[in-house]
């Protein structure tokens, strides 16, 4: 592949190849499942893990116009990359002292406590002008958004404590939607809609990836998907429903033969029975590839398998490529750790982890291709 042959690749341990087309595709894919509702675009932990600047732009060209982040450092990203219409609603509220520069870099930030609620309408006081904000409350999650008491004194006296707010959804999170059986996401459809009876009519938002599958009884009018565009199974009671966004090639560094007996990598974990032959490639746990994968899961090197094989090391892992021809073996050619052999989401099976994890800890030092529209 002409990508892996640029000066920036070639000086590279392994190169991360991020398909913006399909981003996009999950997007067009999610709205059309949640047609009716305004489609959002999470990309918080720098667009999980696959980089939220380039990925935010196709899904602005796609045709997503609200974007959530994590904190205001990744809202200040966001606002600089992207067309001045995008809305960049950060998840962490309002912390004191930041009220000034959420509405100078004019992003909408999600109000999670009555305190962040007092600090953003100090700050719209302050200015002289109204601030757009979301409110979250909390339907059972219990970690972010407005608790049962806090729900009651704003539904109390909601013209006092919003006044310079223009609230522009009010917003719930699922804690289960990826569960079908779980009875506890049709509860917090229920304390949802009983909260928005007590509030001003504003829009209203609660589904991650998970709850759009969910039907249309949890779109309402805007649901807020991130792993689906990103990738990984959202439904996970189905077969992955969203295209693969990301492969990950590591290089060649060196090729041996061990002899019988011998060992293989730290703590001499891995005794080859026969004669094997073995491949470092230039990945290891630095780089976000879990330590506990020793001895999981298999790289492909010219269209063959290869098991991955001994310890994790910081920068290197090693893999046994005896049944691989030669001439795929030369030192500088590529083995495929992610790719349509081994998905995001049968790497993190075979970590004990979920597929959130192993896109978000997708390390720095990967040079990074991007795929598809800008
Ligand atoms: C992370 C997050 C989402 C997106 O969840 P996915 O499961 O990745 O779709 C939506 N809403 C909130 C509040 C979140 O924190």
């Amino acid at each position: 592949m002409a990508a892996l042959r640029t000066p920036a690749a070639q000086r590279a341990g392994a190169v991360l190849f991020v398909d913006l087309a399909a981003v996009a595709d999950n997007w067009r894919a999610m709205a059309a499942l949640a047609k009716g509702a305004e489609c959002g675009a999470v990309v918080k932990a720098d667009g999980y893990g696959l980089g939220a600047v380039p990925t935010s732009r196709a899904l602005y060209a796609a045709g997503a116009r609200t974007f959530f982040v994590a904190d205001i450092a990744g809202g200040v990203r966001l606002r600089a990359a992207l067309p001045g219409d995008a809305r960049i609603a950060v998840l962490h509220g309002v912390p004191p002292g930041a009220g000034a520069e959420i509405a100078a870099e004019r992003l909408t930030p999600i109000l999670n406590t009555l305190g962040d609620i007092q600090r953003w309408r100090e700050e719209a006081a302050r200015l002289g002008r109204p601030l757009p904000c979301f409110v979250h409350i909390d339907t059972g999650m219990n970690r972010l958004g407005l608790e049962a008491a806090e729900l009651d004194r704003l539904a109390a006296d909601p013209g006092t404590l919003l006044q310079g707010l223009e609230v522009q959804a009010w917003m719930s999170h699922l804690a289960c939607a990826d569960d079908p059986g779980n009875p506890m996401t049709a509860e917090q459809l229920g304390r949802f809609r009983a909260a928005l009876a007590r509030l001003p009519k504003a829009p209203a938002s609660l589904a991650n990836s998970a709850g759009v599958f969910h039907g249309a009884g949890y779109h309402f009018n805007l649901v807020r998907p991130g792993i689906a565009l990103h990738g990984a199974n959202p439904a996970p009671w189905m077969p992955n429903p969203m295209r693969p966004t990301i492969r990950l090639l590591a290089r060649i560094h060196q090729v041996r033969m061990v002899e019988p007996g011998r060992t293989v990598g730290y703590d001499a974990t891995h005794r080859v029975a026969g004669k094997r032959k073995v491949a470092a490639l230039g990945m290891g746990y630095a780089d976000g590839y879990p330590w506990s994968l020793q001895g999981k899961g298999q790289v492909m090197v010219g269209g063959h398998r290869a098991p991955i094989i001994a310890r994790v090391s910081m920068d290197l892992l090693t893999v046994d490529v005896t049944d691989v021809p030669a001439r795929f073996l030369a030192e500088g050619d590529w083995a495929e750790v992610i790719g349509p052999h081994r998905t995001v989401d049968q790497v993190a099976a075979e970590a004990g982890t979920i597929g959130y994890e192993v896109l978000t800890r997708l390390g720095p030092r990967y040079h990074r291709e991007y795929l598809g529209p800008a």
